[in-house]
């Protein structure tokens, strides 16, 4: 019985359950498609593809090592199986459960009909503890610390190969027909295979070791800031979205060193445990996060309170105010300067991707859906399960967070008190003296080359975007609808796992500025 291994945003052979289940059994087909189709929506980009491809090459050593190559075809995954099932016969196809976009849903429900009506059993897994297709949130997070301690799956042994599976080359960016995205990784050093950026196992592992090694230490006073966030963040968001390193392998080994840490004295302590618990807390958001848009895939394109749907507003692609703010062109320093990192690295840290959404929702009253997908192609880690979620939090279309509306001067005063970062990013400014150097339009006659005025009152900006919220808040029902939007997704403020209870972490969100606690509006 030939059993196809279908690898998608599992990128590995360790912690990989439909592996290790075919392996035990028969030979193995460990197939990949490259998916032309997906590659050319409008949150994919080329970035996202690299940082895939460094993977899919990975991967494929490791499987040939093992005794199975990984067979690659280009083309829509339901023709290409059939394809093989019409050669070959397939016994049956493993894979993983994939909480992706709305394509990649479609895409998913097609091959189910495809296997069905071919009589191919198709046996799918958990991989990130979030529970497929669940209508409500009671029980959650329960289940959710139940799949993250049982023991990950070891790597097997050795795989029997199908014989005669033709191995074709991974295709370029270029192949895939990308339009040039501004992406140019050979010239901004950053994002490329074997960097620290890259979603490959090794980097991935490596992010891991030097996180909890010490570079971690700053891992809570940094993080909010872009001076500092990108050297302390534990930067692994990239080999998390290919699925080369598995969320459950990475919490194992977290906790692992957080018991370590237990034994050795404070000041000797590589890195503190309130850093180690503070990166558990995120790596359990990511679980919170995905099963929002696993239970509501629609959540990609349909705000969560229908109130606000009803408000949606309403962007065209060459909105002047959409180019401005996605090019770092909108005359607001500290906010370029983000959006400037962001196109030539490929990463942001939470607090500026916040800032930079809430942003273009609020001040620039620009569509979430065409900003969340501009950000989306900028991510080289766009995990679809936390993008629209947090896209819309950041954009106020919730009902059931308390709305942030951020300023980026004061942030840019707050963050990049040296103005460092925003120097660097925004050169322009090189003439501007640090007092003014977030709000250049106040210095009259100051060398500015070239930069332009900004495209807003900052303030005036912000109080049209409260009373647009207000009015919809204000509307009949809004509160009924809240709750509705609250059973299904809102936290149930139990502790997320026995080791690490929640009122620490809200307490902990709220000091650092970040909270992303779940409060109901009234
Ligand atoms: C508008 C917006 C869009 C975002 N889009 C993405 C995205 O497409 N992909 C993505 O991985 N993250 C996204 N995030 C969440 C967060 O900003 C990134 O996960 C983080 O900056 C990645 O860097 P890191 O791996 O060093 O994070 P660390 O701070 O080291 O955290 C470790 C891991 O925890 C998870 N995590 C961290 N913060 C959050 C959070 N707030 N919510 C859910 N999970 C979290 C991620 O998997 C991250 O890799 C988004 C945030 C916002 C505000």
């Amino acid at each position: 019985m030939i059993q196809v291994v279908w690898f998608k945003r599992d990128l590995r052979t360790t912690d990989h359950r439909p592996l290790a289940e075919a392996a035990a059994t028969g030979p193995v087909l460990p197939l990949y498609v490259v998916e032309p189709a997906y590659w050319q929506l409008p949150d994919t980009s080329a970035r996202q593809w690299l940082a895939v491809r460094a993977a899919l090459i990975e991967l494929s050593a490791r499987l040939t090592a093992l005794g199975a190559p990984l067979i690659v075809r280009i083309g829509s995954v339901t023709q290409v199986l059939a394809k093989i099932h019409a050669a070959v016969g397939i016994g049956r196809v493993l894979a993983h459960e994939e909480t992706g976009n709305l394509w990649t849903y479609g895409r998913d429900i097609a091959v189910r009909e495809l296997c069905l009506s071919r009589g191919i059993p198709l046996v799918e897994f958990s991989q990130t503890g979030v529970i497929r297709g669940a209508r409500a949130r009671d029980r959650w997070a329960a289940h959710h610390g139940r799949f993250m301690s049982l023991p990950a799956v070891p790597e097997p042994p050795r795989l029997e190969p199908v014989p005669a599976a033709k191995v074709v080359d991974l295709p370029t960016a270029d192949m895939l027909g990308f339009a040039d995205d501004g992406w140019a990784p050979a010239r901004s050093g950053a994002q490329q295979p074997g960097s620290r950026e890259s979603g490959t196992r090794e980097s991935g592992l490596e992010l891991l070791d030097s996180f909890l090694g010490g570079r971690g230490a700053e891992y809570r006073r940094g993080m909010s800031s872009p001076v500092s966030a990108a050297a302390c963040c534990s930067r692994l968001s990239v080999p998390l979205a290919t699925g080369a390193v598995s969320v459950r392998e990475v919490l194992q080994r977290v906790y692992a060193v957080r018991q370590q840490l237990a034994a050795i004295p404070p000041p000797r302590r590589p890195v503190p445990v309130t850093a180690v618990q503070s990166l558990i807390a995120r790596l359990h958001w990511r679980g919170h996060f995905m099963q929002k848009l696993e239970s509501e895939p629609e959540l990609e394109r349909r705000a969560f309170h229908p109130l606000h749907e009803a408000a949606r507003l309403s962007t065209p692609p060459d909105d002047p105010k959409l180019v401005a703010w996605a090019t770092g062109r909108t005359g607001i320093p500290f906010l370029d300067a983000c959006m400037r990192s962001l196109i030539a690295t490929g990463w942001l840290n939470f607090r500026m991707r916040a800032m930079v959404q809430s942003f273009a929702s609020y001040q620039l009253a620009l569509d979430w859906r065409v900003s969340g997908a501009k950000l989306a192609q900028l991510f080289s880690d766009y995990e679809p399960g936390i993008h629209w979620p947090q896209v819309q939090m950041q954009s106020g279309q919730t009902g059931i967070n308390t709305p942030r509306i951020y300023n980026p001067v004061k942030q840019g005063m707050d963050q990049d008190p040296e103005g460092v970062f925003t120097r660097r990013w925004v050169p322009e400014l090189a003439g501007v003296p640090l007092q003014a150097m977030q709000t250049p339009w106040v210095v009259v006659g100051a060398r500015q080359d070239g930069y332009p005025p900004p495209i807003v009152d900052c303030a005036a900006a912000a109080r049209a975007a409260r009373a647009r919220l207000t009015a919809v808040r204000q509307t009949d029902g809004f509160r009924e609808a809240a709750l509705e939007v609250f059973r299904k997704h809102g936290s149930r403020g139990r502790r997320l796992d026995q080791d690490d209870p929640r009122r620490a972490q809200t307490r902990e969100k709220i000091a650092s500025g970040e909270s992303q606690q779940l409060i109901l509006p009234f």
